[in-house]
């Protein structure tokens, strides 16, 4: 094998990449993992539910990663973005601006990544990450008890914020324009103390990323304190997996999950997807679970190889 050739090739280096890169590195096997070092929580102050790093830095616990993968000789760290990846008969070809790399098995583990500008929300990119969250496991109990906005549409954000009132007692939802249609969940959100604000939203007011208000197209400033988002417009970092037309199926929060056997190996022979890339959204502790399976999974099916019967 030349220093082209590797073993792994994984494709990302988040949570997902990086405990795949460490259980390989852990089984000797030549592993190559390239990383744009762009985690999807990066814009996020701290990382929580991840047993003995909750609260740590999302480029805190990257830092860590890199220093601990330094200590196995078979891991290659490069910050290189991968820009193509190509199926051959025999092996898997990765393109980067600097180089190309082969190996036998690649594992996706490029994550997703939020368009908040997207949104059209003036203010809202200030808040996201600082007082305004995609998920209540995440950052719920920072925000327990708070006044709390669900910013959404019609349909999701009445329906999140159900989920969300298990935080606290005072949540508006916020449909910015739409209206509600299904009049059985609005009686039903309003029995339970939720109240909806259907106007449309003009901007966000913070201070240094602490949302204190949200003003609504008709100047009046509704007092907030922080919130959480129904529809981050997320979408693929790389879309590796969409350009193979690799197939989905239905996951979960509605969203589309590629489908994988029970090692998370797609129906490509030796390719792998795990974390955010496969589902659209996992978790740090839940990518860091795949990544240490897939890993484990991949040095059988290599110790299977070279063994002789
Ligand atoms: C605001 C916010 C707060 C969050 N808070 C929490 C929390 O508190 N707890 C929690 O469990 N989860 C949290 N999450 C979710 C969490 O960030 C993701 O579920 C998790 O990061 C997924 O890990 P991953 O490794 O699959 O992907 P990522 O962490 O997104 O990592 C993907 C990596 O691949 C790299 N990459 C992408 N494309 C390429 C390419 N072509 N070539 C090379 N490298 C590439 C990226 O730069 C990145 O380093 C939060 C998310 C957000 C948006």
């Amino acid at each position: 094998m030349n220093n082209k050739t590797f073993e792994v090739i994984i494709i990302g280096g988040g949570p997902a990449g990086m405990s795949a890169a460490l259980v390989l590195g852990r089984s000797r096997i030549k592993t190559l993992i390239l990383n744009t070092e762009q985690p999807r929580n990066i814009v996020t102050t701290h990382s929580h539910g991840f047993l003995t790093q909750d609260g740590v830095h999302p480029g805190e616990i990257l830092n860590r990663a890199k220093i601990q993968l330094k200590k196995y000789p078979s891991v290659n760290y490069k910050l290189q973005k991968a820009i193509d990846l190509e199926v051959n008969t025999d092996n898997f070809l990765v393109k980067t601006a600097q180089d190309e790399y082969k190996s036998k098995r690649v594992v996706i583990a490029t994550g997703y990544r939020d368009n908040i500008d997207q949104i059209g929300i003036d203010g809202l990119s200030e808040v996201y990450g600082k007082s305004i969250y995609p998920c209540p496991f995440c950052d719920g109990f920072e925000m327990a008890d708070k006044k709390l906005a669900v910013i959404g549409d019609g349909t999701i954000a009445p329906m999140f914020s159900k989920t969300i009132a298990h935080w606290s007692n005072d949540v508006i939802a916020f449909t910015n324009g739409e209206q509600v249609a299904d009049m059985d969940l609005l009686n039903n959100l309003e029995k339970n103390g939720i109240s909806i604000i259907e106007k449309k939203i003009r901007k966000l007011l913070s201070k240094e990323g602490k949302l204190w208000g949200i003003e609504l197209e008709d100047n009046s400033i509704i007092e907030r304190e922080g919130g959480f988002l129904s529809d981050t417009q997320s979408v693929e970092s790389t879309n590796f997996a969409q350009k193979l037309a690799l197939p989905t199926e239905p996951g979960h929060f509605g969203m589309e999950t590629y489908k994988v056997d029970e090692n998370k190996e797609t129906e490509i022979r030796g390719l792998f997807i795990i974390g955010d890339a496969r589902t659209g959204w996992s978790g740090v502790a839940e990518s860091v679970a795949e990544g240490s399976k897939v890993a484990a999974v991949i040095t059988h099916q290599i110790i299977d190889e070279n063994w002789i019967d």
